[in-house]
C-alpha cells in the first residue's frame, strides 16, 4: 500500500517538474516584441516651474549635472539664464 502511495507521489513530483520546465520554456519563447505600454514616458519635474512633464513631451536639455526635462521653451530658457547668472 505504502508503495503505490509512494510512486504515486514520484509521479506527481515529476509531473510537477515537468510542467514547471514546460512553463519557463513557454514564457522565454512567448517573448512580446515590445511592450503594449512605453515605459519611457516617465514624468520629470520641470526645475523651473515645477511642473511635472512627460519626459517625450518636454523639452530635454543635457547639462553637466544630467538631464533636465522642461514643459516649455521658456522655462528652459528662464533656467538657463538664471544658471548663467549664478555662474558668473
Ligand atoms: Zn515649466
Amino acid at each position: 500500500m505504502i508503495r503505490i502511495l509512494v510512486i504515486l507521489l514520484g509521479c506527481y513530483i515529476a509531473w510537477r517538474l515537468i510542467r514547471g520546465l514546460l512553463r519557463k520554456k513557454a514564457r522565454t519563447e512567448a517573448m512580446p516584441e515590445g511592450p503594449r505600454g512605453r515605459i519611457d514616458d516617465v514624468m520629470v519635474k520641470d526645475p523651473q516651474c515645477g511642473t511635472y512633464v512627460a519626459r517625450r513631451d518636454g523639452i530635454v536639455e543635457k547639462t553637466p549635472e544630467g538631464e533636465l526635462v522642461f514643459c516649455s521653451r521658456e522655462c528652459r530658457e528662464k533656467y538657463l539664464a538664471g544658471q548663467k547668472r549664478s555662474e558668473g
